[in-house]
């Protein structure tokens, strides 16, 4: 009786598999990468970057190697993960390091640039600061934010100045006297002048007249979607190296 049902049903069954695995293989095949349009500059090569993105291990809501793959559909050649150094998780054992760490694997299997970075987060002013190329984050959590700033320059970290209308009545950016003293000590690289979908116009003029590197982010917190439309940093390499001209204004 029930070898006559399973010869009755095994080609529906067969039939079932082999459905479900030609399913699988394309939505496997579905994930595709979309390169963002934009103009080379001939004799450079220019990297698609995002310098501002948070996992789990603070606010954000993926696990590090998540944004990897996400990095990947977006069409990004680079990325930094930059979780708040002083707002950790509860759930996950504290460690700056460990999203780099997680998702270094995921980022080379895909050929993408993961830069090591966190983000400095106090209250306005002077906001919210990213370092990004650090060698090691955890030093850079300190009661100072100046001392937090220091560790990353001192790592040789490029540091810009995240969102910069934030905390403000009505989202507009002011160039705070401890904006100025970062500045003067140049230890500001760069603005973000674009946050998500935030454009900043007065950081646009700022970076224009202070000659400091233009930044546009996506500072996400949630899952992705392949549709979102993130900006991106462009960072320029000639000889292998990023042109420093260009990439720091
Ligand atoms: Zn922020
Ligand atoms: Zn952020």
């Amino acid at each position: 009786m029930l070898f006559k049902y399973v010869r009755q049903y095994l080609p529906i069954f067969v039939i079932a598999l082999l459905l479900m695995f030609a399913l699988g293989i394309s939505s496997y095949a579905q994930e595709v990468r979309i390169e963002p349009r934009i103009p080379e500059i001939p004799g450079y090569v220019m990297l698609k970057c995002d310098f501002h993105m948070h996992t789990v291990f603070s606010d954000g809501k993926v696990w590090p190697n998540v944004r990897a793959e996400e990095a990947w559909r977006h069409g990004l050649d680079a990325f930094a993960l930059t979780d708040h150094v002083e707002h950790q998780a509860q759930d996950i054992k504290p460690n700056l390091n460990r999203p780099y760490e997680i998702a270094q694997s995921t980022a080379n299997s895909m050929n993408l640039l993961i830069i090591k970075g966190g983000e400095i987060t106090r209250s306005m002013p002077p906001g919210h600061f990213n370092a990004i190329f650090l060698n090691d984050v955890t030093p850079l959590k300190t009661d100072d934010y100046k001392d937090g700033i220091k560790a990353a320059i001192d790592q040789g970290a490029f540091v810009f100045w995240d969102h910069p209308g934030y905390q403000q009545s009505d989202g507009k950016g002011v160039w705070y006297p401890e904006h100025e003293e970062l500045y003067q000590n140049g230890w500001i690289k760069g603005i973000e002048v674009v946050n998500g979908l935030t454009y900043y116009p007065e950081a646009h003029k700022w970076c224009l007249e202070k000659k400091l590197t233009m930044m546009g982010n996506s500072d996400v917190h949630d899952p992705r979607s392949d549709k979102s439309a993130d900006p991106v940093s462009k960072m320029w390499l000639r000889d292998g190296v990023v042109f420093d001209s260009i990439f720091e204004g």
